[in-house]
């Protein structure tokens, strides 16, 4: 399919400067003379396989990668038909520049690099005009919103309004790797302040200079958002984003059953880790109900991956009780068990009957876990003393060290596999370069939120889903380990390549679609042929001719 925009009568110079609709070079001969564009471009017609060349050529020579995120959102801003073809036949090489690591550094420096807005900014000054705001963005058929306060962005903690990297560079990737239409994307900064005191005496920060919101006027802001967001675009989903983890949990759990939204941080992440687990099975030989997995972190990453575990634990027959107890969470001060008294709301329904436990080292040998999995935002913390306790309790120690980015992951891959002699089945947050172990080669899995989130997104929006569930996360998880091949497993590759990431992503959402047709959660009628409808849904970067 081709995008569905029309051109709205533009014409001319006000066409070329149309991110959505621009072609540049490419615009031929007829539409040229029909357009008005006649002498506003090299004479020469270029294909779109031409412009790639060139701006591929361009990227590469780039001598950092932060010039490199600048120079593809420079392109973004001018072409996005062009910027998704590049970004989609690149994903591997350029996924770390729009996403993690890369975006994470763009953050930190986002008011030094900024050159135009992108997206919808709503400030805690806005109260009582933010139906207004959301009716001045320019297209009327949102489907997905991202949504950030800045609060804890990546593992770098508070950006406050330099957050704003982050929810561009997801839905850069729902188009990238599900195909949503461009035009169907709403990235949205609720700037509400910020407590980082770096970002308040640069005279270049973007955002309101002034402390966080916190308390009743903070839910007020966000609620007049939940409900202008229904009611300016009823069919998006809300995806809140790099919330601070107190926010996150409660937003959840407020707004899951009133609107079509979900968390990220907490839901993806939680679908991806259990794809890693689930694939881990057909190496380590043990299914998940004979699993036993010790967290370091206990946030909106860890809680959110042992919900999941605790459903598809249940799904499969096991007590929730008995589920639960398969999850034991470390965190910044010790073992979580039931006689703590420091435990916030979300860790308490992992919190179980045990003798307190003071390092990570003394819960390994304890516990004696199946997974070790790193949520903890903490690098080096997988010392070699602990990986080599997990190597010395499994044949095949699972060991996930998901924080981001790479300069906060709990170990490295060199390490992982240095310190089991080869053994460790290995996923990361960030990317990591292929091991060549005493003459093995190992492929670091990448635990990436991409393999799930945009499928999800591209089910929810084929089947006008009005919620998104935690089934809908477990499916998309089994989907994705079904798609992991016996190669994958030799080399130690616990997802599918990313190059498959949009049949990854078409499968993922036609089972999202599935769920939402089979629980009543949309008022559409289920089509005959369901993957042919997702795939019809799907935008294809190649031009469309406008004559
Ligand atoms: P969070 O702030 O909600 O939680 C962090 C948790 O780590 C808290 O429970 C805290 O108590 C604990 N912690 C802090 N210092 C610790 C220490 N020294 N030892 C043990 N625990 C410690 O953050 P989050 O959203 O859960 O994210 C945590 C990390 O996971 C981040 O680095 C993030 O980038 C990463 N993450 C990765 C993925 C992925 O790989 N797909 C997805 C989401 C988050």
């Amino acid at each position: 399919m081709t995008t569905t925009l029309h051109l709205n009568g533009k014409r001319g110079v006000e066409l070329l400067h149309d991110p959505l609709l621009n072609k540049g070079t490419a615009f031929g001969d007829a539409e040229r003379d029909l357009l008005g564009l006649r002498g506003l471009l090299p004479p020469r017609v270029a294909t779109q396989d031409q412009q790639l060349d060139r701006v591929l050529e361009n990227y590469r020579r780039k001598e950092n990668d932060l010039e490199k995120y600048i120079y593809l959102v420079s392109l973004q801003e001018r072409n996005e038909a062009l910027f998704y073809r590049l970004v989609m036949e690149h994903l591997s090489e350029m996924m770390p520049i729009i996403y993690t690591p890369t975006v994470g550094l763009a953050c930190q420096k986002y008011g030094h690099i900024f050159r135009r807005p992108r997206g919808l900014y709503i400030s805690k000054n806005d109260k009582g005009r933010v139906k207004g705001i959301l009716q001045n963005w320019p297209q009327s058929d949102v489907r997905i919103i991202v949504i950030t306060d800045g609060e804890r962005i990546l593992g770098l903690g508070d950006l406050g309004a330099n957050g704003m990297g982050i929810p561009v560079g997801k839905l850069s990737l729902y188009t990238a790797c599900a195909g949503i239409d461009p035009s169907q994307c709403l990235p949205i900064m609720l700037d509400v302040g910020t407590n980082n005191t770096t970002l308040l005496s640069d005279p270049l920060y973007l955002g309101l200079a002034e402390p966080r919101l916190r308390g009743p006027e903070y839910d007020a802001l966000v609620a007049e958002f939940v409900s202008a967001a229904q009611q300016v675009f009823p069919k998006a989903c809300i995806q809140f984003e790099d919330f601070g983890n107190s926010n996150a949990f409660r937003l959840l759990h407020q707004y899951r059953d009133k609107a079509c939204t979900f968390n990220d941080d907490i839901q993806g992440t939680a679908g991806v880790t259990l794809a890693g687990l689930i694939s881990s099975e057909r190496l380590t030989g043990l299914p998940l109900q004979k699993q036993r997995i010790l967290f370091l972190g206990a946030g909106e990453a860890g809680i959110g991956i042992g919900d999941l575990i605790v459903e598809a634990l249940k799904l499969s027959g096991v007590p929730e009780k008995q589920a639960r107890e398969q999850c034991w969470f470390f965190d910044s001060k010790s073992l979580v068990v039931k006689s703590r008294t420091d435990l916030v709301e979300h860790k308490l329904r992992f919190a179980h009957d045990h003798a307190p436990v003071g390092t990570l080292l003394e819960a390994i040998e304890t516990l004696k876990p199946t997974a070790l999995i790193g949520v903890s935002g903490m690098p080096q913390t997988f010392t070699e003393s602990v990986v080599k306790a997990m190597g010395k309790l499994n044949q095949r120690p699972v060991i996930f060290a998901l924080s981001n980015p790479t300069s906060k992951a709990e170990c490295t891959a060199v390490q992982a596999y240095t310190w089991t002699e080869g053994r460790a089945i290995f996923a990361s947050g960030s990317p990591f370069s292929p091991v060549n172990y005493l003459g093995t080669m190992h492929e670091p899995g990448q635990g990436n939120n991409s393999y799930i989130f945009p499928g999800v997104g591209l089910g929810v929006i084929a089947s006008e889903a009005r919620r998104v569930t935690d089934e809908m996360f477990y499916v998309a998880a089994c989907k994705l380990a079904a798609m992991v091949t016996e190669q994958d497993l030799m080399v130690g590759r616990l997802y599918p390549d990313l190059k498959r990431i949009r049949e990854v992503s078409l499968t993922i959402g036609t089972a999202v679609a599935e769920i939402a047709f089979h629980r009543g959660l949309t008022n559409m009628l289920r089509p005959a042929d369901l993957e042919a409808h997702v795939r019809e849904a799907m935008f294809d970067p190649h031009y469309a001719s406008y004559v």
